[in-house]
């Protein structure tokens, strides 16, 4: 049986141009960036072109690109490379909800560290309200960190406007831009941050790289210490070969925002065939390849499965914890009730998908949901 990938958002295929790079480089440039002979330059030329792929892309100079081990990476580094530097007291962070763990968990520690930190709700639209951040600054504050869309809904936050209030009040501004950077054009000055995140396996480059965008002047403690990579602010011998991919990823031409029509054949191929069914989040502020659909009455687990043994890969925001399956922790803090969480599925579309593929789908979705409201146990029971 074929199987054909839904599944986007959690990662991305490596790109063939990117996969032929990737392998050359590993055969050829293996010299350490930090040696001063012919292999070791080979290997930093290597480096410094991908850093200033990335840096077009983003809109910034290449100093103010640093390369990390991927979004998690990214994440803690501006996250706890701003909360930790010395003698920067009283410390207020201010984050949301709705942030994927690589942030929301190191801002837990932060809490555990004596930092005090403001949670933003989100509305039923997933979006966080410009007003909540205004009102939530204080001359403490020292972050804020702010995803730029979610993994889960695609949903976008107002970052420009955010942006504007963390100058005023001189706080720097964190966003995780992990599902949107590489994919959807992205200028670092015209969206006014001060720290960006990427992880290239969301874009066509290998798991295990990305890159942390720091303005110029922005000091960060270091999360690593060692050598005097990264201009100090990421010890550890470079991923040459990683970073390459990412500068190759970065510079694919591959029409991401197009893939909105395939998106909007899929959901309303969905909404129209299968009853009970919505669109979590707001449909209007999304990336284009993102659905997050609620099926009334149907677990988003099973549907999982059952759609992977029809040949397609896609996925429910639930965490399993324990042997027990947890609500997604993004719909909750939408104000979705744990039951509603529950029966919700992620479709995340990319590169390789097709008018056929989508088409496929939504038949395989229409039978499941049918199949699995005909043996769920509410049913039986009735
Ligand atoms: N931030 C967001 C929004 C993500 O979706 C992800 C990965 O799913 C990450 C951060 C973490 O990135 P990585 O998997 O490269 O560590």
């Amino acid at each position: 049986m074929q199987h054909f990938y839904f599944d986007h958002n959690a990662t991305s295929p490596v790109a063939p141009e990117v996969l032929r790079d990737l392998t050359d480089a590993m055969a050829e440039v293996y010299g350490n960036a930090s040696s001063i002979h012919h292999f070791g330059q080979a290997a930093k030329r290597r480096l410094e072109a991908a850093r200033r792929a990335v840096a077009e892309r983003l809109g910034c100079t290449d100093r103010e690109i640093v390369f990390t081990s991927g979004g998690t990476e990214a994440d803690n580094l501006a996250v706890f490379g701003v909360a930790r530097r010395p003698a920067r007291s009283p410390r207020h962070v201010i984050t949301t909800a709705v942030e994927h763990p690589a942030v929301l968990n190191a801002c837990t520690q932060l809490e555990r560290e004596g930092v005090e930190v403001t949670w933003l709700p989100v509305g039923l639209d997933g979006m966080v309200r410009v007003e909540d951040v205004r009102r939530a600054l204080r001359p403490g504050t020292t972050l804020i960190s702010i995803m730029h869309a979610n993994n889960e809904t695609g949903v976008l936050q107002p970052i420009e406007e955010i942006a504007v209030l963390a100058r005023k009040a001189a706080a720097i501004f964190h966003c995780d831009g992990v599902q949107v950077g590489g994919r959807l054009p992205v200028n670092v000055r015209e969206l006014g941050v001060d720290l960006y995140s990427i992880s290239g396996h969301k874009f066509g480059a290998p798991k295990g790289v990305g890159a942390l965008y720091v303005r110029k002047g922005i000091e960060l403690a270091a999360l690593l210490h060692g050598g005097h990579h990264e201009r100090d602010r990421r010890a550890g011998t470079e991923n040459v070969s990683g970073a390459g991919a990412l500068g190759k990823a970065v510079s694919l031409e591959f029409d991401w925002g197009a893939l909105g029509e395939l998106r909007g054949r899929l959901e309303s191929g969905i909404l129209n065939r299968v009853p009970g069914t919505c669109v979590n989040g707001s449909s209007e502020n999304r990336v284009p390849n993102t659905s997050n659909v609620r099926f009334e009455g149907v677990e988003g687990e099973a549907m999982v499965i059952a759609l992977d043994l029809r040949g397609f890969a896609v996925s429910s925001g639930s965490a399993c914890s324990s042997g027990a399956v947890e609500p997604s922790h993004v719909l909750l803090a939408m104000g979705l009730a744990p039951e509603e969480a529950r029966s919700s599925v992620r479709f995340s579309l990319g590169p390789g998908n097709t008018v056929e593929q989508v088409d496929d789908l939504i038949e395989a979705v229409t039978a499941s949901a049918a199949h699995l409201r005909r043996i769920s146990p509410a049913v039986l029971s009735a």
